[in-house]
């Protein structure tokens, strides 16, 4: 096929944009990627650095539901929950509480589950084409993702089974035990649990990204280190991605910038509301082989996944803007929930904040922007960005490349915010 694009640059080289650069390289459009941190230096620690690791084709309900509406104050108000607020923040998230309570509701929750379905059950594959072509030695582990409850969580659990079964995603509930036959070293404070067995797992998500970097260079694409001020489409066919020193012009530009995406499509008069729900992890070294595969505690909103740096415990959601300093609470919060399904654990290290990229009905927005044609957005992933990142990078080069595609992508626009 004739490709007429002559230069696209993206914005952002975490897993949506690398990945995105990938797919545009080998289809022969020239791409620079920018990005202020280095993806092949030890600094880089975006979301795509410090995430869990899980490969969850299955995960296709988030918060935006009826359910978890109803736990939100209590959970709010505990000083032991998952979910947390940095109070001085919530002025802010007005217009993303607003949209928030809208979709928090039984259809919008369907309708996010299906549209989220239709990419995540193409999310595997889609790593895997690209696993051929890089070496993931010790890298990507294929023993699925299993979650526990304790029996007061019921409501919930059943909601999410049944949507699930529903859309015909391959789940298989455990029995206490059947899930210390699996993990025998969980302290079992659970009652119950489910494996997704088609999940996969990452060692090492940032060797992982490395990986696919270099390849995406080894192809032909560019990098350049530089912190982007401002993205604006100038003519029918010229769009100007500006640092805080040079220009430069590209046919198509990309925005794939995470949850930092709202300071540049503010500017193209787009009014998104995108925000960030907080996550963190720490390292308990030499522990990870405590457990063969990673485990959440659904109770708790956290897990733990057995990594090459050590056991990664990971997890919360807090709503606290991209500026708030790292909250101890929560580190402890995390920690002590680590070591209340694995009492062995000692000393943690490498405390770590990431920004999750959300808008508030749980879709990405995948697509062009509505005044800017020539700028494509990809971003708000929310948890399932790391999943989600192969999958991105072909139907968003499928965008730009102007090719037909048998998905519906209308549900990913930014029109339904405005
Ligand atoms: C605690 C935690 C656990 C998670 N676990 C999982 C999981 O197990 N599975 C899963 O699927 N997902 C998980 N996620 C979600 C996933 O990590 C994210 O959705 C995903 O990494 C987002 O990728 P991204 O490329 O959109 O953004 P990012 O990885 O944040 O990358 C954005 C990049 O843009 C750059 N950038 C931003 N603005 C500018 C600018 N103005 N100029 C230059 N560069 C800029 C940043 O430096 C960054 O490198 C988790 C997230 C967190 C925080």
């Amino acid at each position: 096929m004739e490709n007429k694009i002559k230069s696209v640059g993206i914005v952002g080289s975490g897993i949506q944009g690398i990945c995105t650069g990938l797919q545009l390289v080998k289809k022969g459009i020239p791409v620079t990627l920018f990005d202020r941190q280095d993806p092949l230096s030890a600094s880089y620690k975006p979301a795509s650095y410090g995430n869990a690791g899980h490969f969850s084709p299955y995960a296709v309900l988030q918060f935006n539901r009826p359910d978890v509406l109803y736990d939100v104050p209590k959970m709010l108000f505990s000083s032991y929950g998952p979910l947390a607020l940095k109070w001085n923040y919530i002025p802010k998230m007005f217009s993303w509480f607003f949209h928030y309570f809208k979709n928090c509701n039984n259809k919008s929750m369907l309708h996010t589950a299906k549209y989220m379905h239709q990419i995540l059950s193409l999310s595997n594959d889609a790593y895997e084409e690209i696993f051929q072509q890089i070496d993931t030695t010790g890298l990507v582990e294929r023993k699925g993702i299993i979650y526990v409850w304790t029996r007061n969580n019921l409501k919930s659990r059943k909601l999410e089974i049944k949507v699930r079964e529903d859309l015909g995603i391959k789940q298989k509930l455990l029995t206490k035990k059947e899930i210390l036959d699996l993990e025998p070293n969980l302290n079992p404070v659970f009652d119950a649990g489910v494996i997704y067995e088609d999940a996969m797992h990452a060692r090492d998500p940032h060797a992982i990204l490395k990986e696919i970097f270099k390849l995406y260079l080894n192809s032909g694409g560019r990098f350049i280190q530089t912190n982007i001020k401002n993205i604006e489409q100038t003519s029918i066919n010229e769009t100007i991605i500006r640092s805080d020193t040079d220009e430069y012009k590209f046919e198509k530009s990309v925005i794939a910038s995470g949850a930092f995406s709202k300071k540049l499509t503010d500017q193209l008069g787009e009014n998104i509301p995108l925000d960030t729900e907080r996550g963190y992890h720490v390292h308990f070294k030499g522990k990870e082989h405590l457990i063969t595969r990673p485990v959440i505690f659904l109770d708790r909103g956290f897990g733990m996944t057995p990594m090459n740096q050590g056991l990664r415990a990971v997890g919360t959601v807090e709503l606290g803007g991209l500026k708030n300093p790292p909250s101890k609470k929560r580190i402890e919060y995390v920690v002590n929930c680590a070591k209340e399904l694995l009492p062995q654990l000692d000393q943690h290290e490498d405390e770590w904040l990431g920004f999750r990229p959300t808008l508030p009905d749980f879709l990405p927005i995948l697509g062009p922007s509505l005044k800017n044609k020539n700028i494509i957005y990809a971003f708000g992933h929310q948890h399932l960005g790391w999943t989600l990142g192969a999958i991105t990078g072909k139907i968003v080069s499928g965008i730009i490349a102007g090719e037909k595609t048998n998905l519906d992508l209308t549900p990913y626009s930014s029109k339904r915010f405005n």
